[in-house]
């Protein structure tokens, strides 16, 4: 008996890039064996309404991820329900041991482990997200036209997204815990340009405040660097301090930026490692979009799907002598 479970595409995380991947790869009749982790279906789930994924006008977070996995499912893709804890790179194949104990072992394997965005971890932000607190401009800057609205945050993401919420809000204020920015200086200078923008420096949000029923954000409370603590009226708050993505399990093993970010050839999803492909927000910090995600998740599959057939000859002789 083998010692593991073996496929020929063994994907990581069931977000929009890991889903993709494996609907791609099974209609390339790969036979894909997908891990979900502990989060199945990924970041949407902790969402409402998603507007920006190309042919739903509005759907629910979790729902649009329900449909991405009873397609994978339809196409006869086996999902695992198992978090995957160790994982050796030195294949193929390549082997990823479960909490459960099972080993996976694919001849290619996708990476889609997804990231998490940083929050300041009050209890009133934990309680208001999704009620007016977001982590993306991107997808919820939309709901806050004409309305005030606040960014946390000094880097580039917090100034773009800053930026990016003058297009709907009619006051955006950023909060930052210094008094210069860490954003580039074209960042910088666009926003300080920008009349609707006001920045508060040397200050540290305590609270986010709410109120209503359901209940929404009013307002947040402030402590200045300087003493004294300062509320005011916003709408929405937007929390820009940073991503970290899954990716602890791959350390040393495969190549990072200096955030811990995947790091894969150019226009491709190959790492370092021949066979081994990593797709969706694990690999990319510029545009953490579900969108962009699966876009990977596809070329990710394709690349699997290429190297399986180039490779072709190496696992036909290893097949013959199991
Ligand atoms: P993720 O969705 O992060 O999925 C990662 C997967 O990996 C999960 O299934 C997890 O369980 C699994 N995993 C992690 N570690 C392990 C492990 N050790 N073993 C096994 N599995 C593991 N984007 C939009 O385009 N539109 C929006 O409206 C939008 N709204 C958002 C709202 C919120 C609140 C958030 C947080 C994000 C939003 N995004 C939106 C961003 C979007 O969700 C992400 O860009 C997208 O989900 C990234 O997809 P992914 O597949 O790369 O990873
Ligand atoms: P970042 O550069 O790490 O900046 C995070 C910001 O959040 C910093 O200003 C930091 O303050 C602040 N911060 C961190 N923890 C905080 C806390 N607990 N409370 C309050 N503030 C906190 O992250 P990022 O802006 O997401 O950017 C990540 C990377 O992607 C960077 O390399 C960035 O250049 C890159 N990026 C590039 C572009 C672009 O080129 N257009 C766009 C987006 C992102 P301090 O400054 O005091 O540390």
């Amino acid at each position: 008996m083998k010692p593991y479970k073996h496929s020929r595409v063994l994907i990581i995380g069931s977000g929009p890039a890991g889903y993709t991947a494996a609907i791609y790869a099974a209609r390339a009749a790969l036979n894909p064996v997908l891990v979900h982790g502990l989060q199945p279906g990924g970041q949407l789930t902790i969402t409402t309404d998603v507007e920006n994924w190309p042919g739903e006008t509005s759907i629910m977070g979790p729902d649009l991820m329900a449909k991405m996995e009873a397609q994978a499912v339809h196409l006869g893709v086996e999902l695992i329900s198992d978090i995957v804890t160790d994982v050796q790179l030195d294949g193929p194949p390549f082997v990823a041991t479960g909490d459960s104990g099972t080993m996976y072992a694919g001849d290619t394997l996708v990476i889609a482990t997804g990231a998490q965005a940083r929050w300041l971890n009050l209890p009133s932000e934990t309680r208001l997200r999704g009620a007016g607190v977001s982590a993306c401009a991107t997808c919820d800057g939309f709901f806050y036209r004409g309305k005030t609205v606040a960014v946390v945050g000094g880097g580039n993401t917090a100034v773009e997204e800053a930026l990016f919420l003058t297009n709907f809000a009619a006051k955006v204020y950023l909060i930052h815990r210094r008094d210069t920015l860490r954003a580039d200086k074209v960042n910088q200078a666009r926003l300080f340009a920008n009349p609707k923008v006001e920045p508060i420096w040397d200050a540290r949000v305590i609270e986010v405040l709410g109120g209503g029923s359901p209940e929404t954000v009013t307002g947040v409370r402030l402590e200045r660097l300087s003493g004294g603590q300062r509320e005011f009226a916003i709408d929405g708050l937007f929390i820009a301090i940073g991503h970290t993505p899954a990716t602890a399990l791959f350390e040393g093993q495969l190549d990072m930026d200096d955030e811990g970010y995947i790091l894969t050839k150019p226009d491709s999803t190959a790492t370092n490692i021949p066979g081994v492909f990593a797709a969706g927000d694990v690999k990319d910090k510029a545009f953490r979009q579900a969108v962009t995600a699966a876009g990977m998740g596809c070329m990710a599959a394709l690349e699997a799907e290429r190297w399986l057939a180039h490779h072709a000859v190496h696992f036909q002789a290893a097949e013959a002598a199991e």
